[in-house]
This record gives structure tokens, sequence and C-alpha cells, in this order.
């Protein structure tokens, strides 16, 4: 029996749960000592499905919607907070609804005395249904994710903010020549890659962790005994659910086979050229010699026949010789022998290779050379192949009666040449395209179907060798400048 102080206590706490709880979400229930329930607000019959009705007056024994096991683990709970009130330990308790849905709570008991009497426990239980089955379902994609991991025929590799290696799998450990995982974690990642790619990887991880992902890039990597071999790596940044990054994580491939079979391939394309020039030469000279010949032995018909088997050869002459500078510049094997060369003089040889062209299509060239000696130290054969390229393009993508400029300036220690025309123009969105293997506008590929996409590419490739730049502006059907800048101390 509870003395009157006692008793007034509880009843005064009584009231006050019934103003308080009415609206709060978890269920509120105050037991008296023995367990019976003194207050239970509305919130159990959300969470349970029995009214409040139906709870009043029970003790928690008689919760038939909990099995006998969790009201044993409820006993001992209730048990353990009255013997130690300091202790703030909670309890997770499951049962089923009224209609049959499962339920988990989280139950905190808390004592509450009448000077130091404990008249009553205040329990709070929450519905933690739904932060379980997030768990749950936490816990499986983890699971799922380190399964994919471990049998993905992809090497994968996890490392920290730091680079150093927290999760690996096999596929990783084969490509490196190591054992087991034990090995590998907790190394830098930067152990795996050769150290002349250590400044080139240290950019890399700055630019992943700014964009989040970063794509084929190029490395030369380390096997566990220190032996090089090239590799293709792309990474993203892991995030964590507030979407602050915690790891990287890498997917790596060694390219060894794929490069080889590609240097198989360049090398055939340059060997084929290569064979290829003398005989076309032998063909391009004769049909040259046959065309000439004016002494009447070739009718209308044959003269007709022979010009086109020469155009013919000419454009074969053309693009083995694109394709023999393609392949010695990816092989590395292009040979460049720089001497004085004056850049007016070799625009003004591809001009007159170009004649017959410009008087053909009556275009007009206008020349703007300036006044300062044109001399640039770099291989005379590249600067001729650079200004072939760009001025037969002006001279090919333009319609009859056309201009076509071509003014060179000294900028400080470089020259800028500007080679513009007023013709067909680039699409706009084409433009960015315009410097790829094999690109053709749209807009010419009918207007001349003759072209290979190769010019602008090797163009733009020797440039950049030269350690110079080169830039277009276009517009479709006003024209179109392209602007050379060429260091007039060409490195190499
Ligand atoms: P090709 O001329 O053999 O097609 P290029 O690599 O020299 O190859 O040029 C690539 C493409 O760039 C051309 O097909 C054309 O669409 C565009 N292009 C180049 N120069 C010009 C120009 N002066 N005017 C318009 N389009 C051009």
């Amino acid at each position: 029996m509870l003395d009157r102080k006692s008793n007034n206590k509880l009843k005064q706490l009584q009231e006050e749960c019934e103003a308080l709880f009415k609206h709060v979400k978890d269920i509120i229930v105050l037991f008296d000592k023995k367990g019976k329930i003194l207050y239970i607000n509305p919130a159990v019959k959300k969470i349970t499905g029995f009214s409040i009705e139906e709870m009043k007056g029970k003790s928690f024994k008689d919760f038939t919607f909990v099995n006998s096991k969790n009201r044993r683990k409820l006993a001992d709970y209730f048990a353990k907070r009255l013997k130690n009130p300091e202790d703030q330990s909670v309890s997770e308790v499951e049962g089923v609804s009224k209609n049959g849905r499962k339920i988990i709570v989280e139950v905190s008991a808390n004592p509450l005395k009448s000077g130091r009497k404990v008249i009553a426990v205040l329990v709070i239980a929450r519905d933690i249904n739904k932060r379980k089955q997030i768990e749950n379902m936490l816990k499986d994609s983890k699971e799922r994710l380190r399964n994919m991991l471990t049998s993905s025929p992809e090497a994968i590799t996890v490392t920290d903010l730091n680079g150093f290696i927290t999760e690996c799998n096999q596929a990783t450990l084969n490509m490196h020549g190591f054992s087991s995982k034990e090995e590998l974690i907790g190394k830098k990642a930067f152990d795996l890659i050769a150290s002349k790619d250590h400044k080139k990887a240290l950019a890399n991880m700055k630019k992943t962790l700014k964009q989040g992902f970063i794509k084929d890039v190029e490395y030369t990597f380390l096997t566990k005994d220190g032996r090089e071999f090239p590799a293709e790596l792309s990474a993203s940044v892991v995030l964590d659910t507030t979407g602050k990054p915690i790891a990287f994580m890498a997917i790596t491939r060694n390219i060894f086979k794929h490069k080889q079979s590609l240097k198989a391939g360049k090398e055939f394309i340059s060997i084929a050229s290569h064979q290829l020039r003398t005989p076309l030469a032998i063909m391009n000279w004769y049909s040259e010699m046959l065309l000439g010949d004016n002494t009447g032995r070739l009718n209308n018909k044959q003269g007709k026949y022979l010009e086109e088997i020469y155009k013919a050869c000419q454009q074969l002459v053309r693009l083995t010789d694109l394709l023999l500078n393609i392949s010695r510049l990816e092989l590395g094997t292009l040979k460049i022998e720089p001497e004085l060369v004056d850049i007016g003089k070799v625009i003004d040889n591809v001009l007159s290779e170009l004649l017959l062209q410009i008087r053909n299509k009556k275009i007009k060239v206008n020349k703007d050379y300036g006044k300062t000696p044109l001399i640039v130290n770099a291989d005379p054969n590249i600067i001729h192949i650079i200004f072939q390229n760009l001025l037969s393009n002006a001279v090919k993508y333009v319609h009859e009666e056309s201009n076509v400029g071509i003014s060179i300036k000294r900028q400080n220690s470089s020259f800028l040449v500007k080679i513009s025309d007023n013709g067909y123009g680039i699409p706009k969105n084409q433009r960015s395209r315009i410097f790829t293997k094999f690109f053709r506008a749209e807009n010419i590929r009918e207007k001349e179907p003759d072209g290979t996409g190769l010019g602008l590419y090797i163009v733009k490739s020797f440039i950049q060798e030269s350690g110079g730049k080169i830039w277009f502006k276009s517009e479709e059907n006003k024209g179109t400048t392209f602007y050379i800048k060429i260091p007039s101390n060409i490195k190499k």
C-alpha cells in the first residue's frame, strides 16, 4: 500500500501524463510498481492496434501481443532499470499487432520516485520497425556489394581519402601478383603505381574528389616484385549518407595485351603504306607522262580514262602519306629534324602546289606576311604538311570566286598565322569534333565527297608536338578562320 503522499503524487503524475502525452507519437505508459498500466497514450492504437480501453488496467505480463520470450526480456529489463536507475540502457521488444503486423519497439523505462521510494515507472516505446527495415536493407546491400566485389572479374580496389587500401578483390591481387588480401590492405595505393606517375595520380585524386569520378586514365602499374605494366583506371568517390566523401573506389585493367595489339595494327598500317608508296609513285609518274604527251597517240576517250586513273592515284598518294604520318606519330617514330625555315616561303610553295584548284575555282588569295623575317627553327616537312592541309581545306571548302586570306604576325617569341576563308563554314554542333580522327562535318559530305577526315587530326598533333597551338572560329555559310601559333624556336 502506498502512503497518502505517494498516492497523491501518483495521481498528479497520471494527470500530468494525460495533459502532456496525448499527441506524442511514441507509446507512453505509466506503470505502477506492480507493472499495472495507470496511463497509456493514444499512440498505442496506431502502433499496436489495441485501444486505450483494451490496455488500461492490464499488467505488462498480460500483453498477449508479446510472446513469452519477449515478455521475459521486458520483465528482466524493468527489473534491471529498477535496480539501477542511473543505467540509461534501452531494450528492443518484438510483438504482433492486433491485425497481425510485426511490431518492433525500442523500450526505455524510467523509475519515478516519491521521496526515496519508487512509486511508478514511465515507459516510452518507440516504433522502430522502419528503422529496422532500413538497417536490414543496408546490411543486405552491404553484403551484396561485398559479394559483387569479391566475385567481380574486374580488379576493384577501395581506398580511404588518403589513398590507403581498405578493400580489394581477388582480381586486384592477381593483377599485382599478391597472394592474399592481408598483404595489400593497409598499403598505399601509390605503392602499386610507378613513381613517374605519382604526380599524375595525385592530380587525378584531387580531380576525382572534385568531380566525383574519373574515367579511363592510363598509368604504369607495378607488380609486387616491382615489374611495370600498363593499366587503365576509372575511379569514383564513395559518399556517406550525408553526401560526405569517405573513400575512393577504383576499377583497374591491365592493358598490356590491348596495347600490343594496337601497336601491331599501327605497325601494319605503317609498313603497308610505306610499301604502297613506291608503286603508287610509279603509277602517278607514268600517268603524268602519258597525260603530258602531246603527240596525239591517245584519243579523247583514252585521255579521259587516264585522267581518272591519275586523280585516283593522287588520292591514294595523299591517303598513304596521311596514314604514314599518323602511324609515325602514334608509334613515336616520327623523325623531327629542325632547321631554319621561312614559314612565308613554305606557304608560298603550298600555294603553288594548289595553283590549279585556285585557278579553277577563281579563288582570290590575299596575303599579309608583315615585314619581320618569318624564320622558325622547325622541321620543314612538318611545317609543309601543316599548311598543305590547312590551305587545301580553305581552297576545297569554299564556293567559286571566294576569298582566302593568309596573315602572319610575330607575337613575342611566336608567330600567329591566320588562314581564313568565306566558304561553307563548320556547323555549330560539330565544331568540338573537328580535330578528331576520320571526322568530316555533315555540311560538306555531299558537296565534297572526297576526303579522309585525317588532315586536321595530323595538323593538331604536329602543332602540339612542336609546342604550338591551333584553334578556329567558324560560322556556317559565312566562313572559317584557323589560328596557328608556332613558337619561333620549336622544342626538340
Ligand atoms: P578532310 O578535309 O579530308 O575531310 P580534315 O581533317 O582536313 O579532313 O578536315 C576535317 C573536317 O573539317 C572536314 O571534313 C570539314 O568538315 C571541316 N573543315 C576543315 N577545314 C574547313 C574549312 N576551311 N571550312 C569548312 N570546313 C572545314
